[in-house]
């Protein structure tokens, strides 16, 4: 416990003087969560709630298990399996207390100066549908007929330490049209009115008397974004169409179905590695999936899109979704519609808008920025987790002279970084020596710097700049650790980083109980664990860091290739040291694969997250792919009630097929 604050002066009595003076009452520490998504629920259930009074403040009180949701659109799973009741969590199920107050509110504001949070009640959302019907007794307190204005009211929260965990939202870049056409799916309800609007077109597609172009665009599914979100429900829409819908609707109509995705860069999937880029555009050429690369769409309407070329047409650019006309580089087209899904991109919610012009530290950034130890920059006890939140390390090369003091040899050997303030000789050295003496301060110096760690610097790159014949003086090494605090990334914004960064907080206000000692704690590196994406037709694709090796002797049909991270030409059958690669039983579909040679620079691209280590695996398809995605996700759900569910709901749509009523 800490942080014993007396009551006010007003709230004290005085005791009388015969009485002993009562101690002062000590109080747990009030911690306020912002969000029930990925950094807030792992926050919250690992955290020691015994040494925090904790409030959580989110509009939903649910959360939702987001890898899913593009199945919760084509009916393969029902929302139930994707959203875990928050209140299951806000009691202990060891002593059957609630040690969590959960609070369904916006949260509005904060005021940093006087540590509280303004929130208002998510309530008002809702509408009511019928009318109240007269009491007689009228109730005490607030009950369901009372108009809904009246939980309009704005309550505050006072604060001890604050987690700001709020994710993010769609980004429309400012594009005409995107927020009054387009669907998003970041919550179960967009997977809903997704789901709705989808079955909507086809019932209106088949009424008599609507004409072929009216059918047609009806029938034209659109996602913008070639990243997981959209690859995934672009998968999704097409495999309800081709499996279940084509049971229930005439030839003529399915002819007209179709499903285009567009992407603004050359690749599909980019934080996938080349090869299951690759794999996936193959997958998506066969379901019947026109890719439109290096468009942008600039502009939606009511039912057509302009979209942009972004590149000079070339010669087989036969993927297209309307004919084979790409315009000139820069000019634009319009595009029919029926549905567009806007998958591009994540920006951030008005919170956290609002923090990043409160703060001087914060002023332009796209997110609010954080230290290693993920407190906001600015602030003492205010901490950012998840998509909101963008790690800002202290820099390393600040920390040159106090290096460069450990690095001087010193009666004939090197200092640790402990004891840096020890001495000071001003001894030039080599590179090679400065570089020897960094490695092997690593994991010491990665607890402080986490640009250090070893999954984020790789110093062979260094090694292999061979400085090391030359004299290396202070101001070369500053520059040095200068371009290592430029090679830093923040972790991307994903379900997993976010999932790490919750985990790691609670492990962190357990073992750190004062606000002082917070600052010792070491910072936050997050572990990759891999990356998966359902691609359609039953095959996954995933990239894994080689630890997980193991996992492909469950892959048999699968391509498995073991890719070399440095620069490799893309692995060749007909090369025999090129076969060594590729691994298991290679199918037919495998070896085409492989040989397929025009994309050349395209394999040699690591997935983004991957240890700066020499391999990682790549799962290309396969008879057991989707059963390995389907495995990790219900390993990865929070609870049994989930999994449970999810595997009914797997089971139903495979025998039984999907839902086709709205
Ligand atoms: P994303 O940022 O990964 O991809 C958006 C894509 O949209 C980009 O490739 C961009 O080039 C494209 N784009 C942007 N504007 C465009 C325009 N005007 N026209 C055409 N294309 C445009 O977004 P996401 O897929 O929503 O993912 C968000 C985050 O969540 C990412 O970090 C992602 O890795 C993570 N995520 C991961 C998984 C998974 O691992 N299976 C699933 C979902 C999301």
């Amino acid at each position: 416990l800490e942080e014993a604050k007396p009551l006010p002066p007003s709230q004290q009595l005085e005791p009388p003087s015969s009485m002993p003076r009562p101690r002062p009452i000590k109080r747990r520490a009030r911690m306020v969560i912002l969000g029930t998504g990925w950094a807030a629920m792992n926050f919250v259930k690992d955290l020691d709630k015994e040494l925090y009074d904790v409030t959580v403040v989110s509009p939903r009180n649910y959360f939702t298990f987001t890898p899913l949701l593009p199945s919760v659109c084509s009916g393969t799973l029902t929302p139930f399996s994707c959203i875990e009741p928050f209140r299951h969590f806000c009691r202990n199920p060891k002593t059957g207390k609630v040690d969590v107050t959960f609070y369904e509110a916006y949260a509005e504001d904060i005021s940093f100066v006087q540590q509280r949070v303004t929130c208002k009640s998510a309530a008002q959302q809702v509408k009511a549908r019928s009318k109240p019907k007269p009491s007689a007794h009228p109730l005490p307190f607030p009950s369901e007929y009372i108009p809904l204005e009246e939980y309009d009211t704005l309550f505050h929260i006072p604060y001890d330490y604050l987690v700001v965990a709020v994710g993010a939202q769609n980004n429309t870049y400012n594009i005409p049209g995107v927020e009054e056409y387009s669907y998003f799916l970041k919550e179960i309800e967009h997977a809903r009115d997704i789901r709705k609007r989808i079955m909507n077109n086809f019932e209106k597609a088949y009424l008599p008397g609507v004409s072929y172009e009216e059918k047609e665009r009806l029938l034209h599914f659109v996602v913008v974004g070639g990243g997981p979100t959209g690859v995934e429900a672009a998968a999704e829409f097409m495999d309800f169409i081709r499996d279940d819908m084509s049971k229930y609707f005439p030839e003529e109509l399915m002819l007209m179905a179709k499903v285009t995705l567009i992407e603004m860069s050359p690749r599909l999937l980019p934080m996938f590695s080349g090869a299951v880029s690759k794999h996936t555009r193959k997958v998506f050429k066969k379901l019947g999936i026109s890719v439109m690369s290096e468009y942008a769409v600039s502009e939606i309407k009511e039912k057509t899109m302009t979209v942009k070329n972004l590149r000079t047409p070339r010669p087989y650019d036969e993927d297209e979704a309307i004919g084979k006309d790409r315009p000139a580089q820069g000019e634009t087209k319009e595009m029919p519609y029926g549905f567009v899904l806007w998958a591009a991109g994540v920006g951030q919610v008005e919170l956290s808008q609002k923090v990043l012009q409160k703060l001087r530290e914060q002023k332009g950034r796209s997110r609010m920025a954080v230290d290693g130890q993920l407190r906001l920059l600015g602030t003492e006890n205010v901490y950012c987790l998840g998509d909101c939140a963008e790690i800002v390390p202290k820099s390393i090369a600040e920390a040159a002279p106090d290096l460069w003091k450990c690095m001087a040899p010193h009666h004939g050997f090197f200092l640790p970084w402990d004891d840096r303030h020890k001495i000071v000789t001003q001894k030039t050295q080599t590179f090679a020596m400065a570089v020897q003496w960094l490695i092997s301060n690593q994991a010491q110096l990665a607890a402080d710097f986490p640009q250090m760690s070893p999954t984020k610097y790789d110093f062979r790159e260094a090694i292999e700049r061979k400085w090391d014949k030359k004299q290396f003086d202070y101001q070369q090494l500053k520059n040095f650790l200068a371009s290592i605090d430029e090679n830093y990334r923040s972790p991307a914004p994903t379900a997993q980083n976010a999932a790490q960064q919750g985990t790691y907080l609670a492990d962190t206000f357990t073992k750190f109980r004062t606000k002082a000692s917070k600052f010792e704690a070491p910072v936050f590196i997050e572990k990759w664990k891999g990356t998966l994406a359902y691609v359609g037709d039953s095959q996954a694709v995933a990239d894994l860091p080689p630890d997980l090796s193991a996992l492909t002797y469950l892959m048999p049909g699968g391509t498995i290739l073991k890719v070399e991270n440095d620069v490799q030409p893309p692995p060749n059958p007909s090369n025999s040291n090129d076969t060594e690669k590729i691994e298991e039983n290679k199918t037919e579909n495998a070896v085409q694969d492989a040989s397929a040679g025009e994309e050349e620079d395209d394999l040699r691209v690591m997935p983004s997250g991957a240890k700066k280590d020499d391999k990682f695996i790549c799962i290309l398809g396969g008879n057991f792919s989707s059963l390995f995605w389907r495995a990790v996700y219900l390993q990865e759900q929070m609870t049994w009630r989930n999994r449970i569910i999810t595997t009914f709901d797997w089971l139903k749509s495979h025998y039984l097929g999907r839902d086709v009523g709205r």
